[in-house]
């Protein structure tokens, strides 16, 4: 039986370094040919994660933001009209009901690309989908389309018109598909697995990312944007209101878009559960959350010896580590005696 790794299960290893200074590093991606971003950043598609505050602020500092669709066309699409010009923002849509329509008014209101959202991306469902958009929307249209957590899954995806996919299932902070399914690939394993596709299509490292450490990681084993939802969420820009926890302490709420409140809240009625609603810390303006990540993610190719997100690709090497190991590389002053 095969061992999946994950984010923990590995690191880096430092190598010779000839960047004398973090700002010679470029942490440039590009989603599409007219979707080129300064971060390789994207928010997720959550109802606690991204709307037009974060697009917006996101936007500014480098990354993009894809709109939820857990709400009614007419909402989804005011907020992407909303946006000024110069604001990259992606939609989402499903692959039932009225997602055609949808698809359309949000191109029409200006998404510069849309994301087809499903828990199982490699799917019948999706196949439909993605050949249904395909022939309503200019062929060069950008559409991202997941969750995949195997090769197979992302070359069919690619193969049925996707030009991003986003990879992992079951790895989010707020996901128990794992528990209530028994299916899942651990994170990173899937992008190495994906990182070995002859498609050109980019690949979206999304759910389980924590720390500055990880999107270095991810970015290292191939992906070419890191999609973030934990990290994001409990900032100004993201929706919802802050509440006082039990330590009187500022939160906000962060749900799974399949957990049950979720679940009922857009669609009147839970079918299987598998997420939670959960809450994060307040954390101020998004911009502090991002600079600090763009600090350790600079810093990470910086001990890789690599200027550009390709360079760490090409240079990474990797080491497994033992418990004991991951116990060493967290802060763990508190087992000092
Ligand atoms: P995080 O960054 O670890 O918090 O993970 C965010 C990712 O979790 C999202 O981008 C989705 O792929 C995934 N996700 C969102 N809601 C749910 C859910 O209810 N169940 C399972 N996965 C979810």
């Amino acid at each position: 039986m095969k061992t999946g790794l994950t984010y923990d299960d590995v690191l880096l290893v430092p190598q010779y370094s000839g960047v004398r200074s973090r700002s010679e590093v470029k942490l440039h991606s590009e989603l599409a040919e007219f979707i080129k971003l300064d971060l390789p950043i994207v928010a997720s598609p959550m109802d606690t994660v991204s709307e037009c505050k974060m697009a917006n602020r996101l936007s500014q500092l480098g990354g993009t933001a894809i709109i939820h669709r857990y709400n009614t066309i007419t909402e989804q699409t005011t907020i992407v009209a909303s946006l000024p010009d110069q604001v990259k923002v992606g939609a989402a849509v499903g692959v039932s009901g009225d997602y055609l329509d949808r698809a359309l008014s949000l191109y029409e209101a200006g998404a510069d690309f849309l994301c087809v959202d499903v828990a199982h991306g490699h799917h019948i469902l999706m196949k439909e989908a993605l050949t249904a958009l395909r022939k309503i929307l200019p062929s060069r249209f950008h559409l991202m389309a997941g969750n995949v957590a195997t090769l197979e899954g992302f070359n069919d995806l690619a193969d049925w018109g996707a030009d991003s996919v986003r990879c992992n299932i079951g790895g989010g902070s707020i996901c128990t598909t794992r528990i209530q399914t028994g299916h899942g690939v651990p994170g990173l394993e899937t992008i190495f697995e994906c990182a070995k596709s002859d498609r050109d299509t980019k690949i979206i490292a999304d759910g389980g990312i924590k720390t500055a450490g990880d999107i270095v990681k991810a970015l290292a084993a191939g992906a070419d944007f890191v999609m973030l939802g934990s990290l994001l969420a409990g900032t100004d820009e993201s929706p919802g209101e802050t509440f006082t926890g039990n330590c009187g302490e500022l939160r906000k709420v962060y749900r799974g878009m399949a957990s049950s409140t979720a679940q009922q809240d857009w669609r009147g009625k839970v079918a299987s559960q598998e997420g939670v609603s959960s809450s994060v810390p307040y954390k101020g303006p998004v911009a502090t959350v991002i600079n600090e990540l763009v600090t350790g993610i600079r810093s990470g190719l910086s001990y890789s010896g690599a200027r550009t997100i390709k360079e760490l690709q090409l240079k990474a090497k990797w080491l497994k580590q033992t418990n004991a190991g991951i116990i060493e590389s967290s802060d763990h002053v508190r087992l000092i005696k």
